[in-house]
């Protein structure tokens, strides 16, 4: 049980002290070195992926010697030696002579302390960012439970605009509790029916390609897993940043998606702020066709501008390899990080001896091996 909790224990700390150092090379990365949101969207994927199998590898080269493991109670030690000062231990001497060696073998007391604390320090915030997260999913999932099915066709879609690039079939739904548009799962679109019956017919086309594209990509999964990573790892705000600007370049991306199928940009310009006016309460707890975070102006800007990202500068293919490679360079380099007791053996040599009649007075100089 104690071997369980030390486990546990050093795969979270380690997996903080991992995820923030990817992070912040990622978000560097995706701030000075990287232009192309199809080409972050795979760095953001794999900064918040990597942390986990790169922890995973540290804490299954864990040894009991403690080798290629940054050991937190040594390091603070280091750090604060006048706060925490050497461990003093006493040494039962049973034999005199300079063949004799003495060693006894120390538990870390920090070790429990440092366990609990940190352990603390990072699941009840994140137990508390997961309770918020499910409550907002929940009233997401309330919001949601008015809508119905319907029928392409009688929302002045055609079949041809509404079709997925896999081969799954599609459904439209509606809703009135929703103020735009939103891709829900694997399969399923949902409009608000009265926003969306407004717009024109390219606008119309314009938002279900975005939303298609979003299905396409498995958005919605790999939303719901960034913020359940963000809210697991609360204690490194850099895991939500990286969530953040993950969320924002998969709206850039569909928006590029649906311009490039629809061939529209005023259009799409057009069904953004007329959605943006609409007071749409599920943006507060999802991702929405035109979300308060998706920046709305960004996007408009940039879908006039015509600079939707080139496809073919940089292969999905090549760019997800490099990804990969990135993250088996991180399980090599980066250590482990473990507050667990390691065991310390302090042993002597007897250097010299005397006595009297009271006392035996042995002159030893402890180490540590
Ligand atoms: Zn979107």
């Amino acid at each position: 049980m104690t071997g369980l909790l030390s486990a546990v224990t050093d795969f979270l700390v380690t997996w903080v002290v991992h995820a923030t150092i990817i992070s912040a090379v990622a978000l560097a990365a995706g701030r000075w070195a990287i232009r192309g949101p199809r080409v972050r969207d795979y760095v953001w994927k794999g900064a918040l992926v990597a942390p986990v199998v790169t922890s995973l590898v540290a804490l299954l080269r864990f040894d009991g010697a403690g080798v290629g493991v940054l050991h937190l109670p040594s390091l603070l030690r280091t750090a604060f030696p006048v706060i925490l000062p050497p461990i003093a231990a006493t040494l039962r001497v049973s034999a005199e002579g300079s063949a004799h060696v003495i060693a006894a073998q120390m538990i870390e007391p920090l070790s429990m302390i440092i366990r609990c604390v940190v352990g603390a320090g990072i699941l009840l915030p994140a137990l508390l960012a997961m309770t918020q997260l499910l409550r907002r999913r929940r009233q997401f999932r309330d919001l949601l439970v008015t809508r119905r099915p319907i029928s392409p066709a009688v929302l002045g879609v055609q079949d041809d605009a509404f079709r997925s690039r896999t081969t799954l079939p599609l459904y439209l739904s509606v809703c009135e509790s929703i103020g735009s548009a939103v891709a829900l799962g694997r399969r399923e679109v949902c409009v608000a029916l009265h926003a969306f019956a407004a717009l024109d017919e390219m606008e119309r086309r314009s938002v279900i390609a975005h939303e298609v594209a979003h299905l396409d990509r498995r958005d919605p999964a790999w939303i719901a897993a960034a913020q359940a990573l963000s809210s697991l790892l609360v204690v490194t705000p850099l895991v939500a940043m990286v969530a953040n600007r993950f969320q924002c370049d998969a709206e850039l991306i569909c928006d590029d998606a649906a311009v490039l199928q629809v061939g529209a940009p005023l259009a799409h310009v057009r069904a953004l702020t007329a959605f943006a006016f609409a007071l749409d309460p599920a943006a507060q707890c999802g991702s929405t066709f035109a979300s308060i975070d998706s920046r709305i102006m960004q996007r408009a800007e940039r879908v006039l501008r015509r600079d939707a990202e080139k496809r073919h500068r940089w292969s999905g293919a090549l760019v997800a390899a490099c990804v990969c490679t990135a993250a088996l360079v991180s399980c090599v380099l980066l250590p482990g990080v473990s507050a667990a007791p390691r065991p310390v053996t302090a042993w002597s040599g007897v250097q010299s001896s005397s006595s009297n009649a009271s006392a035996s007075v042995i002159r030893v100089t402890v180490k540590p091996r």
